[in-house]
C-alpha cells in the first residue's frame, strides 16, 4: 500500500491564544488511521501573510499540505492571499463562483458585500473546489511535487472538504480493519501486556494505533492483509481480551444494552456519587427503554433508607461508603424495581470527605444478581472529582457486562454472590488498595 505523506497547517490567531481548541488537525490525524495516509507534521500560524507563506514553503517536503482556515471573507481572513504570494501568480475573481456566492445570498435575503467577492478569488491556475456544505470554495494548487489544498476552517466544512477531496478519502483501501476498546487497565500496562505484538504488527504491514480516551484505550488495528490482521486480533484478545468493553462502532454501553436484550434481562441503577451519570450511561443507546428500567439517585444517607431500605444501623456502622450499603442499595433497588440486575455506587469523590481509612476516590460498587450479590471496591487514588465519577460510571457498566459474558472472573476482582442475610450480617471483603 502506498502512503501519502500530508502536512497540515491550521490558519487562525483564535487557535493560538486560546479561544478554540483545534479540531481539523486532530480530523485529519483520527482519519488517517484507517486511510492511506501518513501525517508527518502539524504546524499552527496566526492570521498572517507572511507566516503562511514561511509555513507552506517549509512544510513542502510532504507530498500534500492541507491547509484550515483563513478563507473568510473578512479582513482577517489571508489565507487566499499568501497562498496567490506563495505561488507568484494573482488573485483572479471566478465568474461561475461569483455568481453562486449571489445566488446564495439571495436564496437567504442577505445582501451581498464588496468583502464577500473576496471568496470568488482565487490564485490563478488553481483548481477550485466546490462546496455543497457553506460559503466558501477550496482550492488546490501544485508547487514543486506538493500539491496544497486551502480548506475552510469551519470545522464541519473542513470535514466535508477532506473527505470529499483529498485524494484517498474514500478509497476502500483496506481489506481488514478493527477496533477495540478496553477498560481497567492503564495504558502502559496493557501496551507492556502486549509483549512484541505491535512490532510484529509492524513486521506484517499492520497498522497499530493506541487511543487513550479515559477511561477507555482504544487499539485500532489495519491493513491489507485480512489474515495477518485476524491473527494479531487473535493474539491481542488472548492477553488482554478480559479487559475488552467495546468493538468497532458499537459503544460500551449499546454492548450491555444489546446483551440485556439477548438474556431477555433488564436492569436498574441505585447510585450516590455518580447522581445519574451511570443512568445516563445505561440509557445512552436508542431504545434503551427495553432493558433500562429505572434509577435511585440516593445521595443522603435517609434516601438510602428511604428510598432502598438500607438498614440504619449498618449506615452507621460501616458507613455510607463500604460494600455493605453498596450491597444492600443493589438489593433494595433491585427488589423494588423487580428488574433482573441492580447496580449501586457509593463513594467519595472528593475533593474533600476522605479519611485515612476511606481516602478520597474509594467508591464501592455491587451488583444485585439473581443467585445474590456481587460487590468490588475501588481506590482511585490522584483523581479529581471528575475522574471519580467517570472512572466509577464504567466499572460498574464493566460488571455488568462482563457478569453477562460471563467473564467476571480471575482478572476481575470481585467478591460475592452473597445473599441478603450475609449482607445484613456483614460481609467479609478484602478491601486492600491496588
Ligand atoms: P469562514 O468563511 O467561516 O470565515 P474560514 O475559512 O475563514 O471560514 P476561519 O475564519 O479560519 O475559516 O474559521 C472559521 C471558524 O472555524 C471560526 O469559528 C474558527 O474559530 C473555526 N476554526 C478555524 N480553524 C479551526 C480549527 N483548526 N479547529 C476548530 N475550529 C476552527
Ligand atoms: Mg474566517
Amino acid at each position: 500500500m502506498t502512503m501519502t505523506t500530508i502536512a497540515i497547517l491550521c490558519v487562525g490567531d483564535e487557535l493560538l491564544d486560546g479561544r478554540i481548541s483545534d479540531q481539523n488537525a486532530r480530523h485529519l490525524t483520527a482519519a488517517s488511521q484507517n486511510r492511506p495516509w501518513k501525517i508527518v507534521e502539524i504546524r499552527t500560524v496566526g492570521d498572517d501573510q507572511q507566516q503562511i507563506c514561511d509555513a507552506l514553503r517549509a512544510l513542502g517536503a510532504a507530498q500534500v499540505v492541507v491547509v484550515s482556515g483563513g478563507l473568510g471573507p473578512t479582513d482577517d481572513d489571508v489565507t487566499r492571499r499568501a497562498a496567490a504570494r506563495f505561488g507568484g501568480v494573482n488573485l483572479v475573481e471566478d465568474p461561475s463562483v461569483l455568481k453562486q456566492l449571489k445566488r446564495r445570498f439571495a436564496d437567504r435575503k442577505r445582501t451581498f458585500s464588496e468583502n464577500n467577492r473576496r471568496q470568488a478569488q482565487f490564485p490563478q491556475h488553481c483548481t477550485i473546489l466546490p462546496t455543497e456544505v457553506g460559503t466558501a470554495a477550496g482550492f488546490r494548487m501544485k508547487r514543486d511535487d506538493t500539491d496544497y489544498y486551502f480548506f475552510p476552517g469551519v470545522p464541519s466544512e473542513f470535514r466535508w472538504f477532506t473527505d470529499t477531496y483529498l485524494p484517498g478519502a474514500t478509497e476502500a483501501n483496506q481489506q481488514y480493519r478493527k477496533r477495540l476498546f478496553f477498560f481497567g487497565r492503564g495504558e502502559s500496562d496493557l501496551e507492556s501486556a502486549l509483549g512484541d505484538i505491535p512490532r510484529r504488527a509492524e513486521e506484517q504491514g499492520i497498522k497499530i494505533g493506541f487511543r487513550a480516551d479515559l477511561p477507555l484505550l482504544e487499539i485500532a488495528l489495519s491493513g491489507d492483509d485480512e489474515d495477518d490482521g485476524r491473527y494479531l486480533e487473535r493474539r491481542i484478545r488472548a492477553t488482554i481480551g478480559p479487559w475488552l468493553v467495546a468493538e468497532d462502532d458499537e459503544s460500551f454501553s449499546a454492548r450491555t444494552g444489546r446483551r440485556l436484550i439477548e438474556d431477555s434481562a433488564t436492569v436498574c441503577v441505585a447510585e450516590s456519587c455518580t447522581a445519574g451519570l451511570l443512568g445516563a450511561k445505561l440509557t445512552e443507546a436508542s431504545g434503551s427503554s427495553r432493558y433500562f428500567e429505572e434509577g435511585y439517585l440516593t445521595y443522603a444517607n435517609r434516601a438510602k433508607e428511604r428510598l432502598l431500605g438500607v438498614d440504619t444501623d449498618i449506615l452507621e456502622s460501616h458507613g455510607a461508603v463500604s460494600p455493605q450499603v453498596a450491597a444492600q442499595m443493589a438489593l433494595g433497588a433491585r427488589e423494588r424495581s423487580g428488574a433482573t440486575y441492580a447496580l449501586a455506587v457509593s463513594g467519595i469523590a472528593g475533593p474533600t470527605g476522605g479519611t485515612p481509612q476511606k481516602p478520597v476516590g474509594t467508591v464501592d460498587f455491587a451488583l444485585a444478581t439473581p443467585e445474590g450479590v456481587l460487590v468490588r471496591r475501588d481506590h482511585y487514588l490522584g483523581r479529581n472529582r471528575h475522574q471519580v465519577r467517570l472512572l466509577s460510571v464504567h466499572r460498574a457498566l464493566a460488571l455488568l457486562l462482563w457478569r453477562l459474558e460471563d467473564r467476571l472472573i480471575g482478572e476481575h476482582r470481585v467478591y460475592g454472590p452473597f445473599d441478603d442475610d450475609e449482607v445484613r450480617q456483614g460481609i467479609d471483603v478484602d478491601v486492600t488498595s491496588h
